[in-house]
């Protein structure tokens, strides 16, 4: 009989826990490690909960780019700046601006597509085997927008009906019709009906990580120093142990550079920090999450109340959170919703992305034993199950009809 392979695995968000579950299926014994509790307040807890497979148009593209002055003076706009990162951002704003041409877009678009267009059904598999009550919502979700930036809008309906995303533009009376409440200050939106929504996204999470614990995997709460290896084998160290694997996983989400720096390879993985506030028992005001373009913000409804999420901010790991994007995300829902109670649960998470909008999905260029899964930006939630997949698929040495080069580290070498 063949000797059953130890995996161990850094990271307890969406994509370490999706990994975890999709190697138990195949047999590997697997260690998940974080320094936190799982369900603590990382990204995989404080997202808009959108499973959202047809969001295969990037953020790096010549309109964003354009843009940029403009969204950076807007106090109702998505994008800041902590001046105090500025200078440590500039290597990665200048990779981001050489990837916002029509052909890198289109590159990003058509990889994001290829992995976005499988991630429902991955989700499938691991959903089967839990108890979900009500924390899955299959209302679809609702983009709307006003009469500015319609070239923009144009420009991603364009590249999604290139791509063969299904999408259903809908017009002012549409949109008063699925979502009533919301103040009619749009014009036009597009609505996807197949797409789903987590009301707790943290209960979910505690519910596969509990499906890992019952199927026999192991966590172990500490922080993970390093990487190192006997022979091509990797060793987990931590301040005071190291344990032993056949394969790693590293799956950190935006700390995932801190490791990678370690092995020698220089993956530009950056933070784009978002917020939450929640308005508690407000979430029957909306049907569905909805997305309001222009100002780069959505609300979801939850079994928190609405949580209103949006803002990218660059500023790194460590600064504080901003008391101006919260403010940015009470009057934006204000300004959709009209009058709303007093918000709740001031929260910051940290999107992990690469400069050309792809995740890195594959070994490490210098070791073949250790494998990376973080970067999903954006679609970290949508894309657990399906990358947990991937990975587990080349860690069994199986074979695939999927173009998996897009999504390796060695674009960056
Ligand atoms: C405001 C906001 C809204 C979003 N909305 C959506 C959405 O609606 N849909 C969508 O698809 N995506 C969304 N995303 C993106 C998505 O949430 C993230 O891409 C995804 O959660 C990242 O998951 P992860 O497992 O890679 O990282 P994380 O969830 O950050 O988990 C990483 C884990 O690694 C642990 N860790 C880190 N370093 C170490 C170490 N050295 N040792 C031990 N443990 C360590 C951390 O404690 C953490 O638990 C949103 C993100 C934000 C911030």
């Amino acid at each position: 009989m063949n000797k059953i392979l130890k995996v161990g695995i850094v990271g307890t968000g969406i994509q370490g826990i999706s990994n975890a579950l999709f190697l138990l299926k195949k047999g590997f014994e697997v260690t998940i490690f974080d320094r936190n509790e799982p369900g603590s307040p990382t990204a995989s807890y404080g997202n808009a909960g959108h499973f959202s497979p047809y969001a295969s148009v990037p953020l790096n593209r010549p309109d964003v780019i354009a843009d940029v002055p403009a969204m950076l003076l807007s106090s109702s706009g998505p994008l800041a700046l902590k001046w105090n990162y500025v200078h440590k951002m500039i290597p990665w704003f200048i990779k981001f601006i050489n990837n916002s041409t029509k052909k890198k877009m289109m590159h990003t678009a058509k990889n994001m597509h290829q992995i976005l267009d499988l991630a429902l059904p991955a989700y499938d598999e691991l959903f089967q085997e839990i108890e979900l009550q009500g924390l899955v919502e299959n209302k679809g979700i609702l983009y709307i927008w006003n009469e500015k930036d319609l070239k923009s809008r144009e420009l991603e309906i364009n590249i999604r009906k290139e791509l063969g995303v299904k999408q259903q533009l809908v017009n002012s009376k549409e949109i008063h019709d699925l979502e009533p409440k919301i103040k009619p200050f749009y014009h036009g939106g597009v609505y996807y009906p197949y797409a789903k929504h987590a009301r707790n996204p943290k209960k979910i999470l505690l519910k596969l990580f509990d499906l890992f614990l019952k199927k026999g995997g192991k966590f172990i709460k500490i922080n993970i120093e390093n990487i190192k290896f006997n022979g091509d084998k990797p060793i987990l160290k931590t301040e005071t142990q190291n344990y032993f694997f056949d394969k790693v996983v590293i799956a950190c989400g935006a700390f995932s550079k801190r490791l990678t720096d370690n092995l020698n390879e220089n993956i530009p993985l950056e933070t784009e920090r978002g917020y939450h506030v929640h308005f508690k028992d407000c979430d029957d005001l909306l049907n569905r999450p909805v997305i309001f373009s222009n100002r780069g913000f959505g609300i979801s409804p939850m079994e928190q109340g609405l949580r209103v999420v949006g803002t990218v901010e660059f500023g790194g790991l460590n600064n504080p959170i901003s008391k101006g994007r919260i403010k940015n995300l009470i009057n934006n829902a204000k300004y959709m919703l009209g009058d709303l109670p007093e918000h709740a649960d001031e929260w910051l998470g940290f999107r992990p992305t690469l400069p050309d909008f792809l995740p890195v999905i594959g070994p490490s260029k210098n070791h073949k034993n250790v494998f990376y899964c973080f970067g999903h930006h954006h679609l970290g939630w949508t894309l657990g199950a399906i990358s947990g997949k991937i990975i587990s698929g080349m860690i069994a040495n199986e074979n695939t009809n999927l173009n998996l080069d897009p999504y390796s580290s060695k674009r960056f070498s």
